[in-house]
């Protein structure tokens, strides 16, 4: 018979992968807060950077804004929930004006950066953050302090250009989702500029995305093609994308879905590495298996790392509220 054979390929499979403790803790918020409050519940932005979960959450009643003045009058008494990168302190002041119910799912990673750089102002240094311009979780981190109190970093090049006005008195943060071997280079050589900065331990890059650099990073090389489950907006997936080429993937890709896949580009691959970040659901990851699998003999090896076991509390008010189904 003419059965047509299909060619065999390797898909290793990176953990941990996906969900992070604190991605899971906001997405646990605003469907416990639908189940206690009934719908709508507000969200101040994608509540983690997902469409899939986002229209998820929406199905089930959520209404995503991006200001707190886009909910209308006859829903004020409604809760809205801030999304897991944090807001600036003038979110929370802005909703206690409006008379607004909030919920917030700010990962508590997040608010102990938040805390280690008002720690820093509170003893007198001006604030040096290490991250990406214009992501809400910089915005966030920012907002916890007076305008001109915190100075962005991004890279090698802005700390050779960065002029503080006392070198003396700085203190610095990180953004949670940077790249751990490029942060390692920015601390390095603002240590060098400014020996008297004052350093937390370590940076304040949290263990989802250590973990799920890590992993992609031993798998990477021997693969013709790495895939990253993930958004354009997603820091960390982006970052996981990095990881995978410089440590040897032929080709690394972000894609949201499966059928974003390019299958003509696939001829000579035999080896895929598959990851996911921390705001991807995994029926996503097993979506992009069944594909592979519909056109080739695909084996799937586990490269698992370590082994994670974090889990953050929700809000106080939703503790009561079982949690039957996802
Ligand atoms: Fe929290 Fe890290 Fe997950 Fe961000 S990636 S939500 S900081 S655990």
């Amino acid at each position: 018979s003419l059965t047509s054979v299909k060619p065999p390929l390797t898909i290793r499979l990176c953990g941990p992968r996906g969900f992070c403790a604190g991605v899971d803790r906001a997405i646990q918020i605003v469907v416990l807060a639908l189940k206690e409050f009934g719908a709508p519940v507000y969200v101040r932005h994608e509540i983690v950077h997902n469409r899939y979960v986002v229209e998820g959450l929406e199905a089930k009643g959520a209404i995503f804004v991006e200001e707190l003045d886009e909910i209308p009058a006859e829903h004020r008494k409604q809760p809205v929930v801030f999304s897991a990168h944090g807001v600036p302190k003038s979110v929370p002041a802005d909703a206690a004006g409006r008379n607004l119910f909030y919920l917030d799912a700010t990962c508590p990673l997040v608010s102990k950066v938040h805390k280690q750089a008002m720690r820093h102002n509170r003893l007198g240094r001006h604030v040096v953050l290490i991250g990406h311009a214009g992501h809400p979780e910089v915005i966030g981190t920012m907002g916890q302090l007076p305008d001109g109190a915190v100075s962005l970093i991004e890279t090698v090049a802005d700390v050779e250009a960065y002029e503080p006005a006392d070198p003396d008195n700085l203190g610095f943060v990180t953004q949670t989702t940077l790249s751990v071997d490029d942060t390692a280079g920015v601390i390095k050589r603002l240590h060098e500029r400014f020996p008297n900065l004052t350093a937390p331990a370590a940076d304040s890059i949290c263990y989802a995305t250590t973990n799920r650099q890590e992993a992609v990073k031993q798998a990477a090389a021997g693969c013709d093609l790495f895939l990253i489950v993930g958004a354009p907006n997603s820091s960390n997936s982006k970052r996981l994308v990095e990881v995978a080429s410089r440590a040897g993937a032929k080709t690394s890709l972000l894609v949201q879905r499966a059928a974003e896949i390019d299958w003509s580009q696939m001829a000579d691959v035999r080896t895929v590495g598959l990851s996911a970040g921390a705001s991807a659901p995994e029926v996503i990851v097993n979506e992009i298996i069944e594909a592979f699998r519909a056109r080739f003999d695909a084996r799937v090896e586990l490269a698992d790392t370590v082994e994670e076991n974090e889990n953050f509390l929700v809000n106080r008010e939703l503790r009561h509220v079982p949690l039957t189904t996802a």
